[in-house]
């Protein structure tokens, strides 16, 4: 692995360097988040074959038909999740392949992470040991229930587009917390909510694309 981690080596650093200043360009302002994408490794995430794509402002097929996040939307859906501040313990739905996962992982507390297909989920755990990342909890389960023992959540970042936002995910916000969740069917948009004690905020972000939010386990 340490091959791997190393990859494409220098090229990998530099291609890297590039991807931090096109996010820059895309608006990306946090310097922490910048930073942690500047140092995580994206072509570990992927299939070999594609390696030398993953600096690529894209998302990639990761198996299963699914996919690795688009550089820009990790960023920017981290940035809204911590603009109020750090986080002592999030909830991710939808680990894919851990990419976003590990960029969590690097600022916040404790991360908790629910993925419905368990080949993908082992694939991920196996990537966040060799990044010796280690404040994150797996769940094989359909995230449509949250992770009820470990609520409240202070954040919760949602990687797949159900057409309504689940019931459960609003009950485990903390007071003051807040969910990045993409929303809707042929068309999405990524809606920011903030719960505060009389109720939640909903905020329209931007229009996105996500692989579908689906149920049951795999
Ligand atoms: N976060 C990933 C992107 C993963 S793609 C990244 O960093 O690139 C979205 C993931 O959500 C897929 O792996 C899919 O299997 C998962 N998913 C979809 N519906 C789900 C559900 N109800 N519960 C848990 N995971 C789900």
């Amino acid at each position: 692995m340490s091959e791997r981690l190393q990859g494409i080596g220098m090229t990998s650093r530099r291609t890297r360097g590039r991807m931090i200043e096109r996010l820059k360009q895309q608006g990306i302002k946090d310097p922490g988040i910048l930073a942690v994408m500047n140092d995580t490794p994206r072509h570990i995430f992927v299939d070999e074959a594609l390696s030398s794509r993953s600096y690529e402002d894209t998302a990639l097929p990761i198996g299963y038909n699914q996919t690795i996040s688009q550089p820009y939307i990790v960023a920017k859906m981290t940035e809204l999740l911590l603009a109020g501040g750090p986080l002592s313990n999030v909830l991710e739905i939808g680990t894919g392949c851990g990419y976003q996962t590990a960029v969590l992982a690097q600022l916040v507390d404790k991360v908790y992470s629910v993925e419905r297909i368990g080949p993908l989920l082992k694939k991920a755990k196996n990537y966040l040991w060799d990044l010796k990342i280690n404040n994150v909890s797996f769940q094989h389960s359909d995230g449509s229930w949250g992770w009820p023992e470990k609520a409240p959540f202070e954040g919760i970042l949602v990687t797949a587009a159900p057409s309504e936002i689940p019931a459960s995910l609003l009950q485990q916000m903390a007071i003051g917390g807040v969910m990045l969740i993409p929303v809707g069917t042929n068309t999405q948009e990524l809606h920011k909510i903030v719960r505060s004690k009389t109720g939640y905020r909903d905020e329209i972000i931007e229009a996105v694309t996500f692989v579908p939010f689906l149920t049951g386990r795999e």
